[in-house]
């Protein structure tokens, strides 16, 4: 395992996230919230135990919003009420204990993991290449 720090845009907020061989890598999604989430056309995502993440700076300052999913399931954000930066998502579909990590906030992990799956496919942008094993939504559970 290998501990990796990450930081908002404004400074506020840092996090440590503590990671397994397997989870030192990107999982891009495609969806259209995480386009307009980030501005971009996709994120970079990992899935790890919620006790993998620990908030070592203006944890209790984060903001929270609510949103339902394509599953029809909440999703809560959490994000730095200063510059709004996304730190992590908790999926309620995904188990209490489960989160969803932004792997591109990580800074030595945004140099050096690579991509091992792309979800929301269906939406991908025709000019993007397929960079990993895509799949049209989730992976099979
Ligand atoms: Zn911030
Ligand atoms: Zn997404």
């Amino acid at each position: 395992m290998t501990t990796y720090n990450g930081k908002c845009h404004c400074g506020n907020t840092e996090w440590t996230a503590t990671l397994e061989k397997e989870q030192q890598s990107h999982v891009l999604c495609h969806c259209d919230t995480c386009k307009s989430l980030s501005g971009g056309t996709y994120t970079l995502n990992q899935i790890i135990p919620k006790s993998a993440l620990t908030i070592t700076k203006g944890g209790d300052n984060l903001g929270k919003y609510v949103y339902y999913g394509d599953s029809g399931s909440p999703v809560d954000c959490f994000y730095c009420k200063n510059c709004t930066t996304h730190v992590y998502h908790h999926q309620h579909v995904l188990g209490e204990d489960t989160i969803i990590l932004r792997t591109g906030l990580l800074a030595q992990g945004l140099k050096d993991f690579q991509p091992a799956a792309e979800i929301f496919g269906k939406v991908r942008l025709g000019w993007e290449k397929e960079v990993a094993t895509t799949f049209e939504t989730l992976p099979p559970s």
